[in-house]
C-alpha cells in the first residue's frame, strides 16, 4: 500500500491555528511493550502536538511501569491504573489496590478494568472471578471518586446494571460497541462512550455517533491496537490517529473540525474532572 493511500492525517495541519486547544486520547495503553523502544518519542509528540494522553494499565506489571515512566510527565500523560479482565484471574487485586493506596496521587482514574466473557471461556466460576476483580476496582473508584474507563465486550448489559447500583460519576465505556438501546439507556445513566479509528469505515458506528448525546461522546486509539484498511495495520499512536477521528467525526456531525475539537475538549474535562491547560 502507497502511504499516500493511508488514512493518516498530519496532526500539525490541524492543530497549528488553535495551539491553545488540546486533543485527548480517552484510551491508550502506553505501558504496552509495543511501545516500549520509543515510549520518549512518543511522549515529545504528544508534548509537541498538545494531545493528552489517558494511558490504561491491564495488571500489575503495567501499574509498576506506569509509575516509573510518567510521574513527569503529567502535562502529556493522564496516568489510570486497572486490571483488565484479560488478567482478572491471575493478578491480586488486593496487592493491586494496596498499591493503588499508596500511589493515589499520581493515579488520576481507574481503568481498564470490566467484564470479558471471552477470557473465561464462558465459564461460570471464572467468570464471577473476574467480576470480583472488577467490583472492588469500581468499589475503590467510588470511594475515591476517580473517573472510571470500563471494558464492556459481551457484557455491556451486565456492566449497566452493575453501574447502576454504585454511585460512581465520570464513568466512560470505552470502544463503544452496543446496540442503539443499550447506547440509549448508557446517555440515560449519564455515562461518557468513544469511538475510535473504526468509525472510519464503519457505518453502524457513525450511526452510533449520530445517536450520542453531543456531551457525552470522547475519541480514542486504543493503542497499540492496529487498525486495518486505511490504517495500514499499524500500530496506533494517538499522534498520527487522533485527528483523523475528530476529523471523522466533524464530518458525521457536520460541524467544522475546530468546533469538534473544542466540544471534545469539554467533555473530556467534565469526564476527567479536571481543567486541560
Ligand atoms: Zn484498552
Amino acid at each position: 500500500m502507497q502511504r499516500s493511500k493511508l488514512h493518516i492525517y498530519t496532526a500539525d495541519v490541524f492543530l497549528m491555528p488553535h495551539r491553545t486547544m488540546r486533543l485527548v486520547d480517552a484510551h491508550i495503553h502506553l505501558t504496552n511493550k509495543e511501545y516500549s523502544g520509543y515510549i520518549k518519542h512518543v511522549l515529545n509528540n504528544l508534548k509537541a502536538l498538545r494531545i493528552m494522553a489517558c494511558s490504561m494499565t491491564v495488571n500489575l506489571e503495567t501499574l509498576t511501569r506506569s509509575l516509573e515512566l510518567f510521574s513527569n510527565h503529567m502535562t502529556e500523560v493522564i496516568p489510570f491504573a486497572g486490571i483488565h479482565p484479560e488478567y482478572a484471574l491471575t493478578d491480586d487485586v488486593t496487592n493491586f489496590i494496596d498499591i493503588l493506596e499508596r500511589n493515589s496521587e499520581s493515579i488520576h482514574g481507574i481503568g481498564e478494568i470490566g467484564l470479558d466473557p471471552t477470557y473465561t471461556g464462558h465459564e461460570e466460576s471464572l467468570f464471577e472471578q473476574q467480576k470480583k476483580v472488577f467490583l472492588s476496582l469500581l468499589q475503590y473508584a467510588e470511594r475515591t471518586s476517580k473517573p472510571i474507563s470500563i471494558h464492556s465486550r459481551g457484557s455491556l448489559d451486565q456492566i449497566l446494571d452493575i453501574l447502576g447500583t454504585y454511585n460512581v460519576r465520570n464513568v466512560l465505556l470505552h470502544w463503544f460497541a452496543g446496540s442503539k438501546k443499550q447506547l440509549a439507556r448508557s446517555m440515560d445513566m449519564g455515562l461518557f462512550v468513544s469511538y475510535g479509528p473504526i468509525l472510519i469505515y464503519s457505518d453502524e458506528k457513525k450511526s452510533l455517533l449520530k445517536h450520542t448525546a453531543k456531551d457525552k461522546f470522547l475519541t480514542e486509539t486504543d493503542g497499540p491496537v492496529r487498525y486495518q484498511r486505511c490504517f495500514g495495520n499499524l500500530p496506533s499512536m494517538s499522534s498520527s490517529l487522533l485527528v483523523s477521528v475528530v476529523s471523522c467525526a466533524a464530518n458525521i456531525l457536520k460541524m467544522s473540525y475546530t468546533d469538534t475539537a473544542s466540544l471534545l475538549e469539554k467533555n473530556a474535562e467534565a469526564y476527567l474532572g479536571m481543567k486541560l491547560c
